[in-house]
């Protein structure tokens, strides 16, 4: 993406598409027993009702990825897709998160969708938005960002750690749009240059916006889970919001170097007084300000250390180039099996 250039300015007027698309919604599923039933019972009714208004054609699929749930996750989906042609299954080998998840989804659909959507199993993003995700993309965009309309919904505590962490994003340079979900369409043209980005350290919040692409946003309002527990625990968030950092942006590593230099030029300051100090004769005074500075700069040192070493081992990472995610089954149309699979990697 050029300098300068932000998602708003590719949000124009595209081409008008005229072929009905067949939609693949992905849907993400760990530990989602309590409400995957009644879920997929809603996306399978508004599947049938965009199929009947011709929005969809009728081969349009619900895709499971079942993300190594632990519960009877996979039972259901796997019960659903027998009686339903329209419900497809993959079931991961074990948990590899939410990232990888709709990842999964979305390459496994790119060669057979004209779009995909994500949105996450228990429905909280309203599925009626679904008709203006499609509009957008009939209107050509290839990319359409789903924005949540408040954080009302939201406990106080994860409404204000998600706001500090979307403008500490764009502090650190990171092109994300404010209150942006992983509720979002993808054409096969974008979900084809996504399938190019070989990273591990997944934050398709960022990555996205720098495929380019025509782009639209639709908003949505969420509401309350209305069963189960939150499947994203403090670390899985804090997990995130690294990855975010690491892997959109190298800032931190810049503002080392200046906290680095700023040290230095204190230390000079602090070596010039004490020279002068032991030239006047005073050389016991001080000695607070030297114990101080001492455990603030060994302090600095570890936290700098811990900065630098945390790009180092996400980069460790990256080279391994371990698959992303790996599939132990697969519930498909054509009955396709995982090691025939070219999407892991
Ligand atoms: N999820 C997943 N793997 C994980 C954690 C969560 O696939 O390790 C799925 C989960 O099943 C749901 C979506 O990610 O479909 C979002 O999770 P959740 O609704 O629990 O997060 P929250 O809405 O609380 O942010
Ligand atoms: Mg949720």
């Amino acid at each position: 993406m050029p300098a300068g250039e932000k998602i708003s300015d590719r949000i124009k007027d595209g081409v008008m598409r005229e072929k009905t698309p067949k939609l693949y919604i992905v849907i993400p599923c760990y530990n989602e027993e309590e409400i995957l039933n009644e879920s997929l019972d809603i996306l399978t009714g508004k599947v049938g009702r965009l199929v009947s208004e011709g929005k969809v054609t009728s081969d349009s699929r619900v895709v499971c990825v079942d993300d190594g749930s632990k519960d009877s996750t996979w039972d259901i989906i796997a019960k659903r897709a027998a009686s339903d042609d329209v419900i497809l299954g993959l079931k991961f080998s074990r948990n590899y998160g939410h990232q990888n998840a709709i990842l999964a989804g979305m390459l496994e659909s790119r060669d057979i969708a004209d779009c995909v959507v994500t949105i996450d199993a228990d429905l909280q993003q309203d599925i009626e938005a679904l008709d203006d995700f499609l509009g957008k993309y009939m209107e050509g965009c290839d990319i359409v960002y789903g924005v949540r309309n408040d954080r009302d919904t939201d406990k106080a505590g994860k409404k204000i750690t998600a706001e500090g962490f979307y403008k500490l994003m764009r502090m650190l340079g990171a092109d994300v749009l404010p209150n942006s979900a992983d509720y979002r369409l993808l054409s096969s043209k974008a979900l084809k240059a996504l399938s190019e980005y070989p990273e591990s350290n997944l934050f398709l919040r960022g990555l996205i916006p720098t495929m380019g692409f025509k782009s639209g946003v639709v908003y949505f309002d969420v509401k309350d889970r209305t069963g189960g527990q939150s499947k994203y625990t403090l670390k899985k968030m804090l997990s995130l919001a690294l990855s975010g950092i690491t892997s959109m942006s190298t800032r931190p590593l810049e503002l080392i170097l200046f906290i680095g230099s700023m040290f230095c030029i204190l230390a000079l300051v602090i070596f010039i007084t004490a020279i002068v100090d032991w030239a006047r004769g005073m050389v016991v005074a001080g000695w607070t300000t030297t114990v101080a500075l001492l455990c603030l700069i060994g302090g600095m040192n570890l936290l700098t250390n811990g900065i630098v070493g945390l790009y180092v081992g996400k980069a460790y990472i990256e080279v391994k180039h371990r698959p992303r995610y790996i599939l132990d089954q697969a519930i498909w149309d054509g009955g396709k099996k995982p090691d025939e699979d070219e999407g892991q990697a």
